[in-house]
């Protein structure tokens, strides 16, 4: 009989994060601008689960957790803020955006960070206790336009069972809310948290989980078991994957990522150009790549595969599905339009 082991346990996991250097270098060999990174300022949070540092040994993802001296460089453009948040703050957990959807920051708190994180502002740092909840939740109340709560922050499923249901509860007694939502990287950084518990909460509160994959090599068996448990108890899955230099940026290893996915019942959703964030040029693709990616999909994998790229707009105009500008134009009476292999079709479209 398989004997569980304490690393199996989600709360030994956060209690044993990796915060420093030499924690790290039990897992594996720093470079020297890794290590020159540790010894100097480094301006963003900085912690992994043993879960994911034990997958570290792939050079992909190694490169979106450990810090490098290349976040000191800030290029033109990035902003603390790029999506403009701040100036749409309606309490001190919401960010009240599109009419009809808010975001609701639950924590800053996240068992492992992303070094391109577009909330590297927030995460890991102090922020707004539980208490001022109410204030949230009376703004919910109130604002009958709202149907749309993207639970976010930080992870909130790194909350406890008490802390999540407790706040769900009450978005579910909201009668205009319509659609709850949780933005996590739990599966794949803490895949032990999935427990039957967490997911009975989630269906009873039908909460669909947006979930963050950047790399096939993150589908680890913890990972598969994680998503088909979710799955099993019918949480409704899909993906969001931040497009990034060296890291994700060629077809196959997109192609794999995004096959890897449907196998364990998550919809790739979005391909995210990566936001001008402090720091992020090393991470940053230009947009014509994106394009280019995005064609290649359509020709080399089902449709169900593909996600949808988009900019969010910065400034705070929202997500922008991006489609390359000669893609479509109009000709007469035909919308004239390019396929994956840069072939042109037509389609009689007359004008009215
Ligand atoms: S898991 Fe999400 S919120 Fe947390 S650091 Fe990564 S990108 Fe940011």
């Amino acid at each position: 009989m398989h004997e569980s082991e304490p690393s199996d346990d989600w709360k030994w996991q956060i209690a044993n994060r990796i915060t420093n250097r030499q924690q790290l270098e039990a897992y594996l060999e720093l470079t020297a601008d890794e290590r020159a990174a540790f010894d100097g300022e480094i301006p963003l949070s900085f912690a992994v689960t043993p879960h994911y540092a034990a997958l570290l040994k792939n050079d992909a993802l190694r490169r979106t957790v450990i810090p490098t001296g290349h976040e000191n460089n800030f290029g033109t453009g990035e902003l603390a803020d790029p999506l403009g948040e701040e100036e749409h703050r309606a309490t001190p957990h919401l960010i009240h955006t599109y009419p009809d959807k808010v975001l609701f920051l639950a924590t800053t708190f996240c068992s492992t960070y992303c070094r391109y994180c577009t909330r590297s502002r927030l995460v890991g740092k102090s922020a707004a206790g539980l208490q001022s909840l109410e204030e949230s939740f009376h703004y919910l109340e109130t604002h009958t336009e709202v149907r749309d709560v993207l639970l976010s922050g930080g992870d909130p499923l790194t909350m406890s069972d008490t802390v999540l249901d407790g706040i769900l509860s009450r978005l579910r007694k909201i009668p205009h809310i319509r659609m709850v939502r949780i933005g996590s990287k739990v599966p794949v950084v803490l895949p032990m948290r999935i427990t039957d518990e967490l997911c009975d909460i989630l269906r009873k509160h039908r909460v669909w989980l947006s979930l963050h994959f950047i790399h096939a090599a993150e589908i680890s068996p913890e990972t598969q078991a994680a998503c088909r448990k979710l799955s099993d108890h019918g949480i409704g899955m899909v993906s969001q994957t931040v497009l990034l230099k060296g890291i994700n940026d060629d077809t196959q290893t997109l192609v794999d990522l995004f096959y890897g996915l449907l196998e364990i019942n998550v919809k790739p959703y979005y391909l995210l150009q990566c936001d001008p964030v402090r720091g992020s040029a090393h991470f940053r693709t230009p947009v014509e790549k994106g394009i280019q990616l995005i064609r290649s999909l359509h020709g080399n994998m089902c449709g169900l595969a593909v996600p949808q790229y988009v900019i969010d707009a910065p400034g705070g105009g929202g997500k922008v599905p991006i489609l390359g500008a000669e893609q479509i134009r109009r000709d007469g009476d035909d919308v004239v339009f390019i396929n994956y292999e840069g072939k042109e079709f037509r389609y009689p479209d007359p004008v009215a």
